[in-house]
């Protein structure tokens, strides 16, 4: 069983990025409206995603750690229609395959059950006192892997893709509140009052949140709204551009070329403003044919909301004569 655990391991846990963004898909499946991931030398020391969610029975504690047991039914097609965003049942034991894991939770805020793993196996199980909702401890990932852990990038890498997990995550929900932590240090935090542009004032910093302009264009099939920066305010790469489409963060160059595009030649070539565009449509409309860890999303009629996002950025610089 542990072997299987780690071959599936490879597919979803690659890195301490992979921890971070299955335990806080997970926090944010069991309702939570507040995470906390306090992370360590760039989660390869440790990883802590702490919540205030439904938390796990007692009796289902070991249950949730094998491997394709989900709670979650759903199908390829649920993908983007449902809000779950678990699909598969094997992160954790995946997670636990490759780690020294320990859990704490309480669906009462009464008792609750701490338990330890290490590569699987359960050490240690007891009852314990917790608030409701759900920590989970993750140490020493790839302990047991040695040649894993020879393709974990730098340091300063690793960190960079926790911070990426975490923004994208937060910019999907701006009415849960996240706390990044790593070494002491606030990376990421965020109000979770529901508003997009305060969210993104917890992942960018306020001055470059406040400064920033708003736009909506809708028609019958799409909802769009944007945050994007003034022309003054840009950077070398595309990477801040961001794409949330019904509350998932996607990948979609088509789309990010029409916020480029929408700034006609305000930026200076070479130049990228820093933009957050919310998109709602039918679920119907996406091409869900996509792996499930992969980002690049297609989508039907692309060009019309390509249309949609250019047009509305156009006609709010050239409100403001910008
Ligand atoms: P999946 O998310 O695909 O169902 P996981 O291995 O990630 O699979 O989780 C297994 C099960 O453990 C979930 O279906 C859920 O019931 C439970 N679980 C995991 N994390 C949490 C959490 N933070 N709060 C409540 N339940 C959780
Ligand atoms: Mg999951």
């Amino acid at each position: 069983v542990e072997l299987s655990n780690q071959i599936a391991a490879g597919e979803v846990i690659e890195r301490p990025a992979s921890v971070v963004k299955e335990l806080v898909e997970n926090s944010i499946d069991a309702h939570a409206d507040q995470i906390l991931v306090t992370v360590s030398q760039s989660g390869l020391k440790s990883i802590e995603v702490s919540d205030n969610g439904d938390g796990i029975s007692p009796d289902d504690v070991e249950i949730a750690f094998q491997p394709h047991s989900t709670s979650k039914i759903s199908t390829d097609h649920d993908l983007f229609s449902v809000r779950t965003l678990g699909f598969r049942g094997e992160a954790l034991a995946s997670i636990a395959s490759v780690s020294k894991l320990t859990i704490l939770t309480s669906i009462d805020g009464k008792s609750a059950v701490k338990a330890d793993f290490a590569g699987n196996t359960l050490l240690n199980k007891e009852t314990f006192a917790r608030s409701k909702g759900t920590t989970i401890s993750v140490e020493d990932i790839f302990f047991n892997t040695p040649a894993r852990l020879k393709y974990v990038k730098s340091l300063h890498t690793e960190l960079n893709r926790i911070v990426d997990i975490v923004d994208r995550l937060a910019m999907g929900h701006p009415d849960i509140s996240f706390r990044l932590i790593h070494e002491g240090k606030d990376l990421v935090w965020t109000s979770g009052n529901g508003n997009l542009q305060q969210a993104i004032a917890g992942i960018y910093g306020r001055s470059i949140a406040s400064h920033m302009l708003e736009f909506e264009n809708s028609d019958s099939d799409y909802e769009i709204k944007g945050y994007f920066s003034k022309p003054d305010t840009t950077r070398s790469n595309r990477s801040y551009i961001s794409m949330i489409l019904n509350g998932r963060y996607i990948k979609n160059y088509h789309l990010s070329n029409a916020v480029v595009r929408g700034y006609g030649s305000k930026l200076m070539i070479g130049r990228f403003p820093v933009a957050v565009i919310d998109i709602k449509l039918d679920p119907n409309l996406v091409d869900i044919n996509v792996h499930p860890t992969k980002q690049e999303v297609r989508l039907t009629n692309e060009s019309r909301i390509e249309e949609l996002i250019s047009e509305g950025i156009r006609s709010r610089l050239s409100d403001q004569n910008l």
